[in-house]
């Protein structure tokens, strides 16, 4: 089935319940409403000329015309190709010219980005395939040909276009509906091509886990630009006759709690350092949560330290983790509201319906023995139809096999829980020895004063690499290099002791929360020379 099929099935079900509520533009739909806003654009966006399989851009921060765009172009075969709102110039011409958009819905401005200011810097020529800029804010000017206003768009269609559904019978679940890019967390952005099959199967699943009803109410506040925020949020939402909402544009823990209480959110996401913000706002405890029950914690390592807080104090008793990556859409294991708290916390659950995973030797390509580490793999409907235009890397990631290669290193236990022990890329080899930085994270987190901590390896003429610890400590808190040794002493074994311990304020960060480590090792390797 394709996501428009299946939009409109839930529409029919329950025309009356809310489907949105953006708290920022002040704005709700129900599932009519939705569905005839986003029918309204389907028919704007064929009028100027666009083609089923053209590829449109979004480049916004998380609002209603961002669920618009997302069901509209489902319905009539457009490939949404989500681009990350901290993009500057050059990256954003990257980005459309990869995979040739020949639209872009954005914003005037947000805070101090002025992306039409940048758009107007790259013109014509830097940007030749794309024919028109639509911007969703009341801010900015059409002085070029092709420049719309959002507003505008919307209103030169019809909703009840014939075209729409013509298109729609048409399409099928193979068919692209998506190109994401991957979050830049270990270099340059992939874009993974993805089908009406992949994502809609996957928010479906995710939504399973979570035990979604229509009664429940998902605060989203992770980014729409990825899949985290896209599928696990907004698809399992719509694929459940669940309602969205919406705190502030641009992540702020305040407006989160706020929302949470005024709208009686029963779910919430977040990556960990979202969580960790919520828990440690000075206000905190002003804020009625009560009404949460479940929610998503992922992206990248979630601290076990995090997740127990985020139990005791936010009322999450069914909170999951989930795994996955963009590439396979995005997720691949996720624990259940039933699964025992200390597997919970500790592990990233079991293997998703009608995915397979295993767990390999990176260098053999051998199964592992349960309990030992070794790469993910994983296989089934989930993974992606390949990168945009690039067959290389497609056939580098996923096999004559089918199966993707992730790139982390897991085990799985006898019961079949597995656990993420970090990526390939982040493993640490000192003298020999393995090191798993996260093993490293977990064990500080245990320090008092420590709010949040990063482990990379640094190259080092005599072990090969020596280990370096990022630390932030907590709010009105002092630590010394010292007092973190110290605590390590006897706990864990020398060789796991950072030698270089920094304090720092932030950690450099992709938009969807995950730590660059790449650049906490340039950092200390310019600073040691
Ligand atoms: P890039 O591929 O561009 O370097 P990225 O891998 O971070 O960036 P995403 O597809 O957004 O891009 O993220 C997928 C990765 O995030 C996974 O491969 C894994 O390393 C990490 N990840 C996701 N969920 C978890 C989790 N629950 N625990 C640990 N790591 C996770
Ligand atoms: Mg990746």
């Amino acid at each position: 089935q394709t996501l428009g099929a299946f939009f409109d099935d839930m529409v029919a079900k329950q025309p009356d319940h809310e489907a949105l509520v953006s708290r920022h533009e002040g704005q709700r739909f129900t599932y009519r409403e939705l569905q005839t806003e986003s029918n309204r654009l389907a028919s704007a966006l064929l009028k100027t000329g666009l083609q089923p399989g053209d590829r449109v851009g979004i480049w916004s921060h998380n609002n209603a015309p961002w669920i618009l765009m997302q069901i509209a172009t489902a319905k009539v075969g457009l490939v949404l190709v989500n681009i990350n709102p901290a993009y500057r110039t050059s990256e954003v011409e990257y980005a459309l010219n990869k995979v040739g958009c020949k639209l872009l819905v954005t914003m005037a401005q947000f805070k101090t980005s002025d992306y039409l200011g940048m758009l107007r810097e790259l013109g014509p020529t830097r940007l030749p395939l794309l024919q028109h800029t639509v911007w969703i804010d009341k801010a900015g000017d059409a002085d070029q040909p092709g420049m719309h206003r959002f507003s505008e768009l919307l209103a030169s269609g019809d909703s009840t276009d014939s075209r729409i559904a013509e298109v729609g019978a048409r399409l099928k679940g193979q068919d692209p509906i998506n190109i994401q890019f991957t979050s830049g967390t270990t270099g340059f952005p992939k874009g993974a091509t993805l089908t009406h099959r992949n994502i809609l199967n996957n928010g479906f699943f995710v939504g399973e886990c979570m035990r979604l009803t229509p009664a429940d109410r998902l605060c989203i506040p992770v980014p729409m630009y990825h899949c985290f925020g896209m599928v696990l949020g907004v698809l399992a939402c719509l694929t459940h006759g669940s309602t969205i909402v919406f705190p502030n544009d641009g992540f702020d823990a305040l407006s989160v709690l706020e929302t949470v209480q005024a709208e009686k959110c029963t779910a919430l996401h977040g990556v960990p350092t979202m969580f960790i913000a919520e828990l440690d706002h000075p206000r905190f405890a002003e804020f009625d949560l009560s009404t949460l029950r479940t929610g998503i914690m992922a992206g990248t390592a979630c601290p076990i330290e995090v997740m127990k807080r985020v139990v005791d104090r936010m009322h999450l008793g069914e909170i999951t983790i989930a795994y996955g990556m963009t590439e396979t859409s995005p997720v691949s294991c996720q624990s259940a509201a039933d699964t025992p708290l200390d597997k919970r916390v500790a592990t990233v659950g079991k293997v998703q319906p009608h995915i397979e995973v295993k767990i390999v030797d990176p260098e053999t390509g051998a199964t592992m023995p349960r309990g030992q580490s070794g790469e993910l793999c994983t296989r089934g409907y989930s993974v992606m139809h390949g990168y945009w235009d690039d067959e290389p890397r497609t056939r580098e990631a996923i096999d004559a096999e089918h199966w993707m290669h992730t790139g982390d290193l897991a085990t799985m236990d006898d019961e079949g829980y597995v656990n993420i022990v970090g990526r390939i890329k982040d493993l640490v080899i000192r003298g020999g020895e393995n090191i798993y930085p996260r093993e490293i994270e977990e064990f500080l987190y245990r320090h008092p004063k420590v709010q949040d901590v990063q482990v990379v390896g640094l190259p080092d003429r005599k072990y090969g690499e020596e280990l370096c610890a990022w630390v932030i400590v907590k709010p009105g808190q002092m630590a010394t290099e010292d007092e973190i040794r110290d605590f390590c002493k006897g706990q864990i074994a020398h060789y796991k002791v950072p030698k270089y311990i920094q304090f720092v304020t932030e950690f450099p960060m992709t938009v969807t929360g995950k730590i660059q480590k790449f650049k906490i090792r340039d950092a200390m390797k310019s600073q040691l020379g």
